[in-house]
């Protein structure tokens, strides 16, 4: 019996890409192009080896979708951080002991500049 393709579209597994280390760019001294090895997207499969022309669009589209719905879940947990009690006045005291900080190192830096 032929191997029959699977009904599921598996998702391959990517990896930076090892020319271009993932930026997608080919930076060259005298000009620079989209990455040949990996077609400009900076992913290649597990092996090293640029995915298949059809697998390239769907997998980028599922890894974005990712990104977004880990963004977005990121985003739900710092609204939900900022509503137990103390985590406001927490986060505004931060910042003013941080202005306060940046103020002393300017005038130090001020004083410094104008000589002793
Ligand atoms: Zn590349």
């Amino acid at each position: 019996m032929a191997k029959s393709k699977p009904f599921h579209w598996q998702e391959p597994a990517t990896t930076v890409c090892p020319q271009c280390e993932g930026s997608g760019e080919f930076l060259g001294m005298f000009y620079s192009s989209p990455c040949a090895n990996c077609d400009g997207t900076g992913l290649v499969g597990e092996n090293g080896e640029p995915l298949k022309p059809e697998e390239l669009l769907p997998t980028m589209r599922r890894q974005r979708d990712r990104a977004v719905a880990d963004l977005e879940s990121a985003r739900q947990h710092y609204r939900q951080l900022l509503q137990i009690p103390g985590v406001r006045e927490a986060l505004a005291a931060q910042q003013q002991r941080e202005e306060e900080r940046q103020r002393d190192e300017d005038m130090a830096l001020r004083k410094r500049l104008r000589g002793v």
